[in-house]
This record gives C-alpha cells, structure tokens and sequence, in this order.
C-alpha cells in the first residue's frame, strides 16, 4: 500500500481512537500506533508496563483505547511553537532532520538533496528507525547530525581503488547507506545526474551471513551459527525490527567482531563498485524520473520499467566492478572472493524469495545470484579469486541447505521466518528485554 495510503489510514485511525492526541494544541506528537487484535497480548503489556522498574518514566509515553484494542506509543513530543512554520508533511521529519535539512528535502537542488530526502522519508514512515534515530539522538546530543549518523569511508574507498579514468567520472557522484528491506544497492537517474544508494539491511544481512559461513573457523558454536543465518534471512526479508541498535541480537567478543566487518566491508565494496559500473557504463542514460517514481523504486516496491537495467547490464556491472580496479593481486583476490561470498548469501536467500514468488529469472530485476556468479566466474582471468572447483564444491553444500530449507522450513514453518519479535543468538545473548518499555 502506497505511504500516503498508510497514513491517512493512521490518521483517521488516531483521531478515532485517540481523539486527545489528535486535537492536542500544544504538542506534535510522534506515535507508533499499535493495533492488538488480541485482547490478552494487550493487557500483558499493560501489565509488564505496571510493574516494570521503570514505571514513572514510562507511563506517559503510552495511551490505550482498551474498547478497540489499540495502543500508541509516543516517541517524542514537539511543542507546536517550535515548528509552526512547518507543513504536516515537513513535520514528520523533525527533530530528527534539523531544520535547514527539512528545506533541502522540500526543494532539492543536487544529488545530495535527493539522498538526504531518500534517507529521511524511509526513517519517517518507520516508527522503529524513528526510535533508532531518537536514541542516537539523545546520546549525541548538540552534536547530532541526521547526514553524518549514515558517514562512511567505504564509498570513497572504493573510487579510490578505481583507474583514473573511471575514478574522474565517479569522484563526484553523490553515494551513500540508507534503510531498505529486501534490496540491495541502486544508481539511481534524476535531473542532478546519477546517485548511488546501498541498503544498511544489507550491510546486516552480510554480518550475519558471515558469521553462519566462517563462525566455526572462530570457535562460534553451530546453534549460534544457525541462528545467525535466520538473523540474516529475515532482516534481509524485513521481519526482523530494524532495531539493532536498540537491541543485540548478540555481543560477540571484539575479534570475531572485527573478522565479520573486515568480511562485510570488502562485500560492500564490490556492491558500491556493481553501482559505480552502473554510472560509469552508461547504463542509466537517459532514464531520469520523477522524485515520485524515484522514492517508489528505492522504497523497495516496484522498479519502473524503464529504470530496469538489462541482465546483461547487470552482468557487466559485476564484472567492471572487479576488473576496474587498481588494486594489487592480494587485495584484488580478497574483493574478488567477497564478491563470489556475496553471490553465495545472496543464492541461499534466493530459495526463501523464491519461495513466495514464482517470477521467471528473464523478469527478475537482477539476474539469479547462481548465474552472476558463474557469469563473473567465466569472464574472470584465472587467476583471480577462487577457482571453479572451490566454488562449486560451495554451491553443492548450498543446494544441501536449500534442499532442507525447501523440505523442513519454508513448507511446513514459514512463519518462523515471518514471525513478530526477533532471533538472538543463544551463546552471545544474556538478558531478553521487552520491547518498547527495555528499548
Ligand atoms: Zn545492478
């Protein structure tokens, strides 16, 4: 359902049932409006919310309508005086988004406008990054900066790695992270010229992901492993809250830390050089859209048509992504092998999207992770990352646990993957916090 739709489903939701909120003149208040249909899982949280330590401070921040079964959560409250200026639409977006940002959403002037804009409107229309965003908040305090929370070296890297005449193109496209479920990365054409968004659910899904592969290699113990390997799954599905942050799903000890983001870094890398490839290849030439369209497509709802690149296009992307690059042959295999590691993740996941959704690979957005690997692989000197051989011994082992996926999980348990609450890892988690009141 379109965003525009939800909310004015919530609004018309919130005035009915908390008609106090609603007319209040004094405060603009942030809510995360909940919908029990189970009059026991209300009455529990009222409960754990009664006798919580925490009680004073808490209970201001909740309002019930027992009669219909709804709860909101108010996230924080902003007097009307200071945003009197600000239209309903601009008012969702602060104080998370100061002020000035505000103006730069409302009327882009460059790529990097349109990246704050993407950014901001997939964190105001989710009351679970709106929670993330306010505890960075408050703890950042005067410092806080909505740009800088999503900084990172990574993207400048990579065009640092580029030959000089791919890295003149690239150097001044604007790139950068920002919350999307069930995608990974997109170049995207507006008016300004191309920009590059990845999604931060990738960059958890990997982290996962790795620790399920090269856990054991680490002393990790298989239930852990395991359990990594649905983390994965369902934050790349979008059932598991995008809450992180709020609440580890797990403390590993610091190297076993360090080893999965030294992992995940260079799986990145070659995604953001799959992007760069896009711009640099011409691929988006002529495809600009409207700002409509474009949240739309990086919302992770339907890619228009015509914004679509072809599979060859993605194919080339994969392999320019690796081949352009100055790198030396130790570093040069590294990211060639993290590309392959990124393929493998993706081919696993493959079996559960593929599960819900019989569309044929030639209509697919990218082509199967299965066959860019054997693509990439193909085109590749020899010599550069891993060889066939080592591959498909991986690809068979992957065909194991998608049997078992097929036959164990998806048929009979689809919805553990789908189920509300989130996965911990067992071995690297002490105690279970409750949700809304703990974080
Ligand atoms: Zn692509």
């Amino acid at each position: 359902m379109p965003t525009n739709e939800i909310e004015a489903i919530n609004r018309k939701f919130m005035a009915k049932n908390f008609p106090d909120l609603t007319a209040d003149t004094e405060f603009y208040h942030h809510c995360e409006l909940i919908n029990c249909p189970d009059a026991e899982k209300l009455r529990s949280f009222q409960e754990q919310l009664l006798f919580h330590p925490h009680f004073h401070s808490l209970k201001d921040r909740f309002v019930f309508n027992e009669e219909n079964l709804a709860m909101i959560h108010i996230l924080r409250s902003v007097p009307l005086k200071d945003i009197g200026e600000l239209s309903e639409e601009q008012r969702r977006y602060y104080p998370i988004c100061s002020k000035e940002e505000i103006q730069r959403i409302s009327d882009a002037k460059n790529n990097a406008d349109n990246l704050l804009h993407v950014r901001a409107f997939q964190v105001a229309k989710d009351p679970t990054l709106q929670r993330v965003m306010f505890r960075a908040m408050d703890y950042m305090g005067d410092k806080w900066n909505f740009t800088k929370y999503f900084n990172s070296p990574l993207f400048r890297r990579y065009v640092h790695y580029l030959k000089p005449d791919k890295q003149a193109v690239c150097k001044d496209v604007v790139a950068g992270f920002y919350h999307v479920k069930e995608s990974n990365g997109s170049c995207v054409p507006t008016p300004f010229g191309n920009f590059i968004a990845i999604s931060l659910y990738l960059k958890k899904f990997m982290y996962y992901m790795n620790l399920w592969e090269y856990g054991h290699n680490w002393g990790v113990a298989q239930e852990d492993c395991q359990a990594a390997m649905w983390l994965g799954i369902r934050t790349m599905m979008g059932s598991e809250p995008p809450d992180f942050e709020l609440d580890p799903r797990s403390k590993l000890p610091k190297s076993i830390h360090q080893n999965l983001m030294g992992l995940v870094d260079l799986q990145l890398l070659f995604i953001i050089g799959h992007e760069y490839a896009h711009h640099y290849l011409g691929h988006l030439d002529g495809k600009t859209g409207g700002m409509a369209e474009m949240l739309k497509m990086l919302s992770g709802n339907v890619v228009p048509e015509h914004f679509k690149p072809q599979h060859q296009q993605e194919l080339d992307a994969d392999y320019h992504a690796l081949i352009n690059t100055r790198l030396g042959e130790g570093d040069l295999d590294k990211l060639t092998n993290a590309a392959f590691d990124f393929l493998l993740f993706m081919d696993i996941y493959e079996t559960v999207r593929a599960y819900n959704d019989s569309t044929p690979e030639y209509r697919l957005e990218h082509p199967k992770p299965i066959t860019r690997l054997y693509k990439l692989r193909e085109r590749l000197p020899a010599g550069m990352g891993r060889p066939m051989a080592d591959l498909e011994e991986v690809i068979a082992r992957n065909q194991d646990i998608r049997d078992v996926l097929i036959t164990h999980i998806l048929g009979p348990q689809y919805e553990i993957l789908e189920a509300d609450g989130s996965v911990y890892l067992p071995g690297y988690h002490n105690a279970k916090l409750i949700d809304r009141l703990d974080f």
